[in-house]
């Protein structure tokens, strides 16, 4: 079968899970998800499913990447937009054709040039990338309009709250390995207001970096 029936298929699951932004459907419709995977594994891309990408990291069930991205977008423009926890790139990916400029961090050094290789492949010249902890955000490069949070601490670093704009949204999981929950911050007025979206899991958000 073609990469694009597999992904059209995709897409059709997302709809029905309820995704509705027609941007993110197109978008993940027409982005080749097994580039972000190992050979051994490239032939489950497009299966609803967390994937292994190496060093205890999993690349995110493509209904997750969806909902956070329509959460992202769910108000106003998105022009500037921290992710923590680049990966395998995918989530990135997705971002980079939605938004005008993406600033993504992540703290294995290997995984980190492996998606920069992926952004390469893709064409995709409006993402600058940071071999840091992405607890404290990217403070130089902020304040952003959004904020994306790929793993999941246990509480809320403050500085992502502090990095947030004027109108921002923040989507993050928050928990531990018992259980975790989705969270959508906005700010308005300098005042957070938060909702739970939906249980969630996500590998830990860690502090530190490895690699050089
Ligand atoms: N969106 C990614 C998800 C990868 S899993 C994808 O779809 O491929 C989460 C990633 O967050 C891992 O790569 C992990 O190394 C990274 N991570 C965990 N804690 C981090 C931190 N404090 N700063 C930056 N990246 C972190």
């Amino acid at each position: 079968m073609t990469s694009q029936r597999t992904r059209d298929r995709l897409i059709n699951r997302l709809k029905e899970q309820g995704i509705d932004d027609q941007r993110v459907l197109d978008v993940m419709g027409r982005t080749p998800r097994h580039i972000f995977l190992d050979e051994a594994l490239s032939h489950r891309a497009y299966e609803d499913s967390a994937l292994p990408i190496g060093y205890q990291q999993t690349l995110s069930q493509p209904y997750i990447v969806a909902l956070m991205t329509q959460l992202l977008l769910s108000v106003g423009e998105r022009t500037r937009v921290l992710e923590v926890g680049t990966g395998s790139g995918y989530q990135t990916a997705i971002l980079a054709q939605l938004v005008t400029r993406v600033y993504t961090v992540e703290r294995i050094l290997p995984l980190q040039e492996k998606a920069r290789e992926r952004m390469r492949t893709l064409g995709l010249s409006n993402v600058h990338m940071k071999h840091a902890d992405g607890g404290m955000g990217w403070e130089d490069r902020g304040p952003y309009d959004g904020i994306i949070v790929t793993a999941a601490p246990e509480q809320i670093p403050v500085a992502l709250k502090e990095q947030l704009g004027e109108g921002g949204v923040l989507v993050i999981p928050v928990g531990d390995s018992r259980g975790q929950s989705l969270q959508l911050l906005k700010k308005q007025n300098g005042e957070l207001e938060e909702v739970s979206i939906t249980p969630v899991m996500f590998v830990p958000l860690l502090e530190g970096i490895v690699g050089r």
